[in-house]
């Protein structure tokens, strides 16, 4: 029987470790894949205290070392269902069951992708997912954005501040996002709306030179912009939860700074949770939240 049983090795599930191992309760991180989430894409970490510029992949490892040293116990295990009993909880995986007092779930979300020939191929090559990450890179180039929703529009209003020229490309002539965002970005003189188009090429030799735009017409033509950012939504991933745990209409946790979901011993960290900010340091934050409401509720038990 473990103590505490976390889900997911990013920066919320290995924060989360490094509290629940430091307190000596028996713990178990598990991983579908590889360690470190989301932020092994992001070339250079420059918003995280202390660390001035990391890369995603270093602090990854970093965090990954720092939690086997502690000597938490780690296994390479994709979990398919949770069952919340009486007395216990039980972790299913692939190749095993496992009797825990309590959870954390901390499986994060990934970027909503367009679909489009070459975008794996060219992230950190000219397309990004998160702005506020990788926006600085692009001072003074002009850039692209694509979505409609108020993370695109609260993007592009950052990154107008930064860059020479912005399109913001909608595949719509509304936007999804708060009118007040809207009133917002209209006031920006280098940002040029591109509406009721879509992405369909990725163009350049190593790194993205230019995109090709198509609008409802058929009418296809090329921006030049040395970046793309794609922020057409996120996929939390909590599917195989939907059972036993509350998620709100896009498929978040609801929870709240507690980190509690709505089972008892069932906790939540990162960004798969209903939260105002996701980004690398609200995750390692949920992470210590969630171990110590965990190791409470099994102090209590
Ligand atoms: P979202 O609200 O789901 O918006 C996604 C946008 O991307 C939509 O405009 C959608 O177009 C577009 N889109 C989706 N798939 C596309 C595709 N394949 N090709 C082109 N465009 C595509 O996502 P979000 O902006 O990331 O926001 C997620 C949630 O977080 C929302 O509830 C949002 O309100 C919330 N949020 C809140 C704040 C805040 O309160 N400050 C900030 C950020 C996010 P359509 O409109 O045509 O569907």
């Amino acid at each position: 029987m473990y103590d505490i049983i976390i889900i997911g090795a990013g920066p919320a599930g290995m924060s989360a470790a490094i509290y629940a191992g430091r307190s000596n309760k028996k713990t178990l991180l598990l991983e579908a894949s590889a360690y470190g989430g989301q932020i092994i894409n992001t070339p250079s970490i420059e918003n995280y205290p202390v660390e001035e510029n990391i890369s995603g992949y270093d602090f990854a490892n970093k965090l990954y070392n720092q939690v086997k040293n502690i000597g938490t116990e780690i296994k390479f295990e994709k979990v398919t269902n949770i069952k919340n009993n009486k007395d216990y909880k039980e972790v299913i995986t692939s190749k095993d069951t496992y009797k825990t007092k309590s959870i954390i779930i901390a499986t994060g979300a990934k970027n909503r992708h367009l679909g489009v020939s070459r975008e794996d191929e060219l992230v950190g090559k000219g397309v990004s997912y998160c702005a506020t990450c990788d926006g600085t890179f692009y001072k003074n180039k002009d850039v692209a954005i694509v979505g409609g929703g108020n993370t695109a529009i609260e993007d592009a209003i950052y990154l107008s501040n930064i860059v020479n020229k912005l399109y913001l490309i909608h595949r719509r002539d509304e936007f999804r996002a708060q009118e007040v965002l809207i009133d917002e970005i209209k006031k920006k003189k280098n940002v040029e709306f591109v509406l009721n188009s879509n992405v369909v090429s990725l163009n350049g030799d190593n790194r993205l030179e230019s995109i090709t735009v198509e609008d409802k017409d058929g009418n296809k033509k090329d921006l030049e912009v040395s970046g793309l950012f794609i922020a057409v939504g996120r996929i939390p991933e909590n599917d195989i939860f939907k059972d036993i745990i509350d998620r709100d209409d896009n498929g978040y946790i609801i929870s709240d700074e507690t980190c509690h979901t709505n089972v008892d011993g069932i906790f939540v960290a990162g960004d798969n949770r209903t939260k105002l900010l996701r980004q690398l340091v609200t995750a390692t934050s949920d992470g210590a939240i969630a171990a110590n409401e965990a190791i409470k509720y099994v102090n209590n038990k």
